[in-house]
């Protein structure tokens, strides 16, 4: 058992990835035989991630605000505090705040092989997500 506390400083998300202030907080990358990455990400009102899908999906979990999720194909849905969205592997899609409210949720997936957890894509524009 390991208790941390001390956990790394808080990284911005990249421009390439993400439109407007997102900042990312690691909370577990445990090692091997673990491929559990768990990350508490903070979107301010209007910021989203690009178009992208995990290998092995992703559980997103929304701890405060109001947010959209979009899959692609699918219609932009609303998620808020308290929901919870199962992407499945593969699966394109893109999450953010709403235009007007900061939103933040826990991610999680399980890195591929190689290490991977995302395969990026374009940037999500303001067609798509009106923000304010
Ligand atoms: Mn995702």
């Amino acid at each position: 058992m390991d208790i941390t506390r001390n956990r790394p400083e808080s990284v911005r998300g990249p421009a390439e990835h993400f439109t407007g202030t997102v900042w990312l907080d690691q909370i577990a990358a445990p090692a091997a035989p673990s491929r559990l990455r768990m990350f508490s990400v903070h979107f301010a009102p209007g910021a989203r991630t690009a178009w992208h899908s995990h290998p092995h999906g992703q559980v997103l979990h929304v701890t405060e605000g109001q947010g959209l999720v979009q899959r692609e194909g699918g219609p932009v849905e609303e998620i808020r505090a308290g929901d919870t969205v199962w992407i499945e592997p593969g699966e394109k899609h893109w999450h953010g705040a709403a235009p007007r409210t900061f939103m933040t949720h826990l991610a999680a997936v399980e890195a591929a092989e190689d290490g991977t957890t995302v395969d990026w894509a374009e940037l999500v524009d303001d067609t798509v997500h009106p923000a304010a």
